[in-house]
Protein backbone atom coordinates (compact mmCIF):
# COMPACT_ATOMS: atom_id res chain seq x y z
CA UNK A 1 0.00 0.00 0.00
CA UNK A 2 1.61 3.45 -0.95
CA UNK A 3 1.95 5.71 2.27
CA UNK A 4 1.72 9.46 0.57
CA UNK A 5 0.62 11.62 3.96
CA UNK A 6 0.29 11.56 7.77
CA UNK A 7 -3.60 10.69 7.48
CA UNK A 8 -3.06 7.30 5.74
CA UNK A 9 0.75 6.49 7.42
CA UNK A 10 -1.75 6.60 11.20
CA UNK A 11 -4.38 4.67 9.24
CA UNK A 12 -1.70 1.93 8.22
CA UNK A 13 -0.77 2.12 11.86
CA UNK A 14 2.77 3.53 11.71
CA UNK A 15 2.66 5.72 14.63
CA UNK A 16 5.62 7.81 13.64
CA UNK A 17 8.09 7.82 11.06
CA UNK A 18 11.33 7.40 13.42
CA UNK A 19 10.69 4.35 12.62
CA UNK A 20 13.50 2.52 10.55
CA UNK A 21 13.05 1.43 6.93
CA UNK A 22 14.19 -3.18 7.44
CA UNK A 23 15.73 -2.42 3.15
CA UNK A 24 18.58 0.36 4.48
CA UNK A 25 17.74 0.59 7.93
CA UNK A 26 17.27 4.42 7.53
CA UNK A 27 14.16 6.32 9.40
CA UNK A 28 11.88 6.83 7.22
CA UNK A 29 10.66 10.52 7.62
CA UNK A 30 9.61 11.28 4.09
CA UNK A 31 6.63 10.07 2.00
CA UNK A 32 6.21 8.22 -0.14
CA UNK A 33 6.18 5.08 1.57
CA UNK A 34 5.46 1.58 0.76
CA UNK A 35 3.40 -0.90 3.62
CA UNK A 36 4.61 -4.26 2.76
CA UNK A 37 0.94 -6.36 3.26
CA UNK A 38 3.49 -9.36 3.76
CA UNK A 39 2.47 -10.87 7.76
CA UNK A 40 5.11 -8.77 8.89
CA UNK A 41 3.71 -5.40 8.23
CA UNK A 42 6.89 -3.61 7.34
CA UNK A 43 7.16 -0.18 6.05
CA UNK A 44 9.56 0.58 3.14
CA UNK A 45 10.65 3.83 1.38
CA UNK A 46 9.59 3.91 -2.08
CA UNK A 47 12.75 3.43 -3.66
CA UNK A 48 13.81 0.96 -1.15
CA UNK A 49 10.72 -1.07 -1.96
CA UNK A 50 11.42 -0.72 -5.92
CA UNK A 51 14.94 -2.15 -5.30
CA UNK A 52 13.99 -4.85 -3.26
CA UNK A 53 11.35 -6.15 -5.62
CA UNK A 54 14.11 -5.93 -8.76
CA UNK A 55 15.82 -8.33 -6.50
CA UNK A 56 13.43 -10.61 -5.92
CA UNK A 57 12.67 -10.72 -9.72
CA UNK A 58 16.51 -11.12 -10.32
CA UNK A 59 16.86 -13.91 -8.34
CA UNK A 60 13.58 -15.32 -9.24
CA UNK A 61 14.59 -15.26 -13.14
CA UNK A 62 18.16 -16.89 -12.09
CA UNK A 63 16.18 -19.73 -10.72
CA UNK A 64 14.03 -20.67 -13.08
CA UNK A 65 16.24 -20.08 -15.69
CA UNK A 66 19.70 -20.77 -14.48
CA UNK A 67 22.84 -20.33 -16.58
CA UNK A 68 24.23 -22.98 -19.24
CA UNK A 69 26.51 -25.14 -17.17
CA UNK A 70 30.01 -25.64 -17.83
CA UNK A 71 30.77 -28.35 -20.47
CA UNK A 72 33.90 -29.05 -18.92
CA UNK A 73 34.95 -30.08 -15.10
CA UNK A 74 38.31 -30.14 -13.72
CA UNK A 75 39.40 -32.30 -10.83
CA UNK A 76 42.07 -31.02 -9.07
CA UNK A 77 44.48 -34.24 -8.22
CA UNK A 78 46.39 -32.87 -5.34
CA UNK A 79 48.46 -36.24 -5.29
CA UNK A 80 49.55 -35.73 -9.12
CA UNK A 81 50.47 -32.12 -8.88
CA UNK A 82 52.12 -32.80 -6.07
CA UNK A 83 54.78 -34.92 -8.10
CA UNK A 84 55.00 -32.93 -11.33
CA UNK A 85 55.68 -29.66 -9.50
CA UNK A 86 58.61 -30.95 -7.85
CA UNK A 87 60.36 -31.03 -11.04
CA UNK A 88 59.41 -27.87 -13.03
CA UNK A 89 56.36 -25.95 -11.59
CA UNK A 90 55.36 -24.75 -14.93
CA UNK A 91 55.43 -28.12 -17.02
CA UNK A 92 51.72 -29.99 -17.31
CA UNK A 93 50.77 -33.06 -15.75
CA UNK A 94 51.38 -36.12 -18.21
ZN1 LIG B 1 14.88 2.46 2.87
Amino acid sequence: MLIVNDEQRLRAGIPSLSKRCPYCRKALRAYPLILSDDAGFAVYHAACAAALAIEIQVDLYTFFCPPASYRQLFVLDVIQEAGTCQEDRCSPPT
